[in-house]
C-alpha cells in the first residue's frame, strides 16, 4: 500500500503477520507462533475483503445499478460492516440480517455506515423463514432491486482468501529470513482457523497447500454447539449447545466450506468460556485487541499443540504456526464476557499507590 488511495476500500487486508513470543515462550514451544492480524484492515475484520471482492464481481457482471440496487445480506455482522462499507461509497442501498446474539456495536456500526439492520432470533434454524437467511431471501424477493451476494455459496469468498490472505501470510513469511535467535523453515507448516462460512480456511487451505507448501496442515476450530467439524462425532458430544463467541460455527455446512480432509487437516472444538479467557490473555500477553473467535483460535491452537502431530511441530525449532485473528475486540466492547474481564481485572500493585496519592 503506497501513495494515496481512492477511498476506503484501497485500505482493506495488507495486514501484517505477528509474533506471539510471550505466548510460545508461556507454552514452552520451540516452533514460532504468528498471528495474522485481521483487525487492522479497514472496517475492522477480514470480512472486508469479501465484501470487497463481492460487490466488485457482481458489478463486473453488471449485476449492481448504483442507486437502483439494494444489496441485502444474512451475516453475523462483519461481512455486514465491509458490505455496508463498500456501499456507501459506491452508492448503493443495503439491508443486513443480523441474528440477535450479535452485539450491539456491529449493529451500531453497519447503522453509522448506512445501512438498514433487520434482527432476528438467533435459535432460528438457518433454514426457516424466520432466521437471518430466511428473511435475507424474502425481503429480496419483495424489494426491488434487492441482490444478495451469498457469501455462504459465492465463490469469490474463498477465492478471495486463496488470492490475498493465504499469499500475504505467505510472503511474510518467506521474507523474513532465518537467523539463530529466530530460526524459521521460511515456509508456512500450519494454519489454525476458525470457521464460519468457512471461506477464509478454504481459500487459505488453497493458498497454501496448491501453490505454497502441500505438507501444510490446516486446523479448523468450530465452537461447541456447531456442526462443521470433521469427524461428525467431535460434534454430536455438545449437540445443541448454545455459544457466544461471534463469527463461527452453524447449523449448517455453508457451500464454500470444504470439509475435505485434504483440504482441512484436522479440527478442533473450544467452548466460550476457554476462547474468551484467551482473547484476556492476548491482550495482556501481547497487547493484541482482538475478538472473541480470536481468543478460539488462540485456545484452538493450544488444544491442538497436544494432539501427536502438534507435539511435533511445538518440538521443532523454526516451524511456522500462523493464526488467523478475524477481528478486533472494539466490536465487542458491550459484551458482559469482555466487560466483566476488563473491569473486574484484579487492580495491580499500583492501585494501592495511586490511592494513596490521591489521598495526600
Ligand atoms: N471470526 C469472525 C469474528 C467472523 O466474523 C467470521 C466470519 N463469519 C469468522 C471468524 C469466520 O470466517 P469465515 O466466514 O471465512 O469462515
Amino acid at each position: 500500500m503506497s501513495g494515496i488511495l481512492d477511498n476506503a476500500l484501497g485500505a482493506v487486508g495488507n495486514t501484517p503477520l505477528i509474533r506471539l513470543d510471550k505466548v510460545a515462550g508461556e507454552w514452552g514451544l520451540k516452533c514460532n507462533l504468528l498471528a495474522k492480524v485481521e483487525f487492522l484492515s479497514v472496517g475492522g475484520s477480514i470480512k472486508d475483503r469479501i465484501a470487497k471482492a463481492m460487490l466488485e464481481a457482481a458489478e463486473e457482471e453488471g449485476k449492481l445499478i448504483p442507486g437502483e440496487s439494494v444489496i441485502i445480506e444474512p451475516t453475523s455482522g462483519n461481512t455486514g460492516i465491509g458490505l455496508a462499507m463498500a456501499c456507501a461509497i459506491k452508492g448503493y442501498r443495503c439491508i443486513i440480517t443480523l441474528p440477535n446474539k450479535m452485539s450491539l456495536e456491529k449493529e451500531a456500526a453497519l447503522r453509522a455506515l448506512g445501512a438498514e439492520v433487520v434482527r432476528t432470533p438467533t435459535e432460528a434454524a438457518w433454514d426457516s423463514p424466520e432466521s437471518h437467511i430466511g428473511v435475507a431471501h424474502k425481503l429480496q424477493q419483495r424489494i426491488p432491486g434487492g441482490i444478495i451476494l451469498d457469501q455462504y455459496r459465492n465463490v469469490n469468498n474463498p477465492l478471495i482468501h486463496e488470492l490475498t490472505t493465504g499469499p500475504e501470510i505467505i510472503q511474510a513469511v518467506v521474507a523474513t529470513p532465518s537467523t539463530p535467535a529466530r530460526p524459521s523453515s521460511k515456509v508456512v507448516d500450519v494454519v489454525v482457523c476458525g470457521a464460519g462460512t468457512g471461506g477464509t480456511i478454504t481459500g487459505v487451505s488453497r493458498a497454501m497447500k496448491k501453490a505454497h507448501n502441500k505438507e501444510c496442515i490446516m486446523v479448523g476450530v468450530d465452537p461447541k454447539g456447531s456442526i462443521l467439524a470433521v469427524p461428525e462425532s467431535l460434534n454430536t458430544a455438545d449437540e445443541g449447545a448454545q455459544y457466544g463467541v461471534e463469527g463461527i460455527g452453524y447449523d449448517f455446512v455453508p457451500q464454500v466450506l470444504s470439509r475435505d480432509t485434504a483440504d482441512v487437516d484436522s479440527w478442533i472444538k473450544t467452548g466460550d468460556e476457554e476462547s474468551f479467557a484467551a482473547v484476556g490473555t492476548l491482550m495482556k500477553s501481547e497487547g493484541l485487541l482482538v475478538g472473541g473467535s480470536s481468543g478460539s483460535a488462540l485456545s484452538g491452537a493450544q488444544k491442538w499443540f497436544k494432539t501427536e502431530a502438534g507435539q511435533k511441530i511445538a518440538e521443532t525449532e523454526g516451524k511456522n504456526v500462523v493464526l488467523i485473528f478475524a477481528d478486533g475486540i472494539r466490536n465487542y466492547m458491550s459484551k458482559p464476557w469482555f466487560l466483566e474481564m476488563a473491569m473486574e481485572a484484579k487492580p495491580s500493585e499500583l492501585a494501592d499507590t495511586i490511592a494513596s496519592i490521591l489521598k495526600e
